[in-house]
């Protein structure tokens, strides 16, 4: 017999997705309080219906050091496909898709706009005043789509949810202003995100605008102008007096040229969520890219674990659109539930289908989300952690789905060294309610608005209830709030600094309260003020507090090293000195921690 066969045969746990602690138990042989028992050691404090996922199943296994148990992923197939695929030899070109991003102020939403109204037909780029999630505009008898996503200084957040929407993302730099925090951010999302880089300096118009430090700016952070030889394309502009904009879309169509972007149309059409919101009247109002085949009137999608069946669709003027292709933003009705910021969408056949598959999706993202009530970093977080962690409560609202989910990212993506635990009470879109407010009290909840308003009657139900609500229009504002808030909730740290010693020759009056000794400084230096531990050899009699020095009968401020002289101290409870005792100095100072 081999040594494998000699082996005792190993038990197989399939896990699809997660477990829960009863089911873990029962596999394992334990009783379920032993696992609540353990999971406890380990940090983590679980209920018998908790579920864990497969790495903290694993973890807690490998933890309680039980052999002889494998654990293996059982496959759910529920996800909608992945829809990056490959091209046929039939894909046709399209449009390109490009994101403006850039620091704050440095004119993103000016040259959209301009854009907008330059290069639209005139009178029907008029009626649009509301804020538009993309827009397409003509140049040069081609098509170039732009996006607006909301909330969209959140890059970090939005390449979890976004990467595949852009093609080229023009960053915009203010030539009076230089390369800033969220200009590096962009270029690392565009890098990440695998896009082009196209970098428009602004606003030259103005007095102050150098474009050459502006260049040397950006090669700084891994930008090397095309006309330096480098491969990154900067034109100039002025967003806000239209001057080379025709430049930059040349620029925009000729990387997309050598991008060479393609789709095939000869397929069920597919695409993203780019924004939804519910309108009154309408219900669940939802812009789409398509970014694959045809979409119609008509036809039946999933998008995450909401479908529709396409009641009415509009192109980005708000004209009814009978069929979307490729690179098309489009605002669709019909859905019957609102899908997500960056959820994919697909065609299928029926409404039977499509039933069944937004309820896998549901169910997928239900195993995910339970089994993301504790996940193996939350785990390890727990273990290192367990009983210092603090919870800061957030409620958070926003204008569309899209930003809900910018700041809720962004919100998880602090990292507060394991110190604070973030918890989402609820989420939602629109205005802050009634509603909100109760939820948020009692639970020391903050109600974090973004783009929203809150009516005059809940700000005074809030202030009456002591929950805060706190409103942003920028998401790095509502940030820094957040990392302000965290860090009030962590103690201050206590720093002692050593500061000299003294030996005791000499104890004049030992009251309740209060020492009157003298003696040498040893080490270092004695002023009023400081504290000091007075030690009998080893041992520690207690505290005391400087109150005032002298030398020869006169009040100095300090005592150095080699000085003999008298010191006034006060102490809590009686300490009796004795000649032979020592003093040792220190300064005590209460730093607060931030979160950066
Ligand atoms: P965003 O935060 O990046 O969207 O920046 P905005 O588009 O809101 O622009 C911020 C400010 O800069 C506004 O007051 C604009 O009018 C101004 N601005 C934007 N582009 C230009 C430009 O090319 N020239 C000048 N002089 N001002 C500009």
């Amino acid at each position: 017999m081999s040594a494998k066969e000699n082996q005792e045969p190993e038990k197989v746990i399939q896990i699809a997705g997660s477990i829960t602690v009863d089911e873990l138990a029962n596999e394992l042989g334990l009783s379920v309080t032993t696992l609540i028992g353990e999971l406890f050691k380990e940090g983590v404090v679980a209920t018998i219906n908790q579920r864990l996922d497969f790495d903290t199943a694993s973890l807690i296994i490998e933890e309680l050091g039980i052999e002889g148990v494998r654990l293996e992923k059982k496959n759910s197939a529920t996800k909608i496909g992945n829809i990056q695929h490959e091209l046929s030899d039939k894909a046709v070109s399209r449009p390109p898709v490009v994101a403006v991003m850039g620091h704050v102020d440095h004119g993103k939403t000016t040259l959209l706009d301009t854009l907008l109204h330059k290069k639209t037909v005139e009178g029907e780029a008029g009626g649009i005043t509301q804020h538009i999630s993309a827009y397409q505009l003509k140049h040069d008898d081609r098509i170039i789509t732009f996006l607006d996503t909301p909330g969209h200084e959140a890059f970090a957040a939005i390449r979890q949810h976004g990467a595949m929407l852009t093609d080229i993302v023009v960053i915009v730099v203010a030539a009076d202003d230089g390369v800033k925090p969220q200009t590096v951010e962009a270029i690392k999302f565009a890098q990440g995100a695998n896009a082009k880089i196209i970098v428009a300096i602004n606003k030259i118009d103005r007095e102050g605008a150098d474009v050459p430090r502006t260049m040397a700016d950006l090669s700084q952070h891994g930008l090397q102008p095309e006309e330096w030889g480098g491969d990154v394309v900067m034109v100039p502009i002025s967003a806000k007096t239209g001057e080379n904009l025709d430049k930059l879309l040349d620029m925009i169509l000729l990387t997309a040229d050598v991008e060479d972007l393609k789709a095939d149309v000869d397929i069920p059409s597919e695409g993203l969520v780019i924004e939804s919101h519910m309108e009154v009247g309408k219900g669940s109002v939802v812009n789409l890219l398509v970014t694959g085949g045809e979409l119609k009137v008509g036809e039946f999608i999933v998008a995450g674990s909401s479908y529709a069946k396409v009641r009415t669709m509009l192109d980005f003027r708000g004209k009814p659109k009978g069929k979307a292709t490729p690179s098309t933003p489009v605002t669709v009705t019909g859905f019957k539930e609102l899908p997500n910021f960056g959820d994919q969408f697909i065609e299928v056949a029926d409404e039977k289908t499509a039933r069944k598959m937004a309820l896998l999706n549901a169910q997928g993202a239900a195993d995910a989300s339970a089994s993301s009530n504790v996940t193996s970093s939350d785990l390890l977080r727990m273990m290192n952690t367990a009983d210092n962690s603090k919870m800061f409560n957030v409620l958070i609202k926003g204008d569309v789905l899209g930003s809900v989910t910018s700041v809720v990212d962004s919100l998880k993506m602090i990292d507060t060294k394991g110190e604070i635990t973030l918890n989402i009470v609820a989420t939602g879109v629109g205005d802050v309610t009634e509603n909100d407010v109760y939820m948020a009290n009692g639970e020391n909840t903050v109600i974090y608005g973004f783009n929203v308003t809150v009516p005059t009657n809940i700000a005074k139900m809030a202030a009456r209830d002591n929950v805060p609500i706190r409103c942003y229009k920028v998401i790095y504002e509502l940030l820094d709030d957040a990392k302000a808030a965290m860090s009030e909730l962590l103690d201050a740290e206590i720093i002692e600094t050593p500061t000299g010693a003294l030996k005791v020759q000499g104890v004049f009056r030992t009251e309740k309260t209060s020492i009157i000794a003298g003696g040498e400084v040893t080490d270092g230096s004695v002023s009023a003020g400081m504290l000091a531990r007075a030690y009998r050899k080893k041992e520690l009699l207690g505290e005391v507090k400087v109150e005032s020095v002298q030398k020869e009968k006169i009040k100095v401020d300090k005592l150095e090293a080699g000085e003999v002289g008298g010191l006034a101290l006060s102490t809590e409870h009686k300490i009796q000195l004795e000649v032979g005792d020592k003093l040792e100095f220190f300064t005590r100072e209460k730093v607060q921690k931030t979160i950066s």
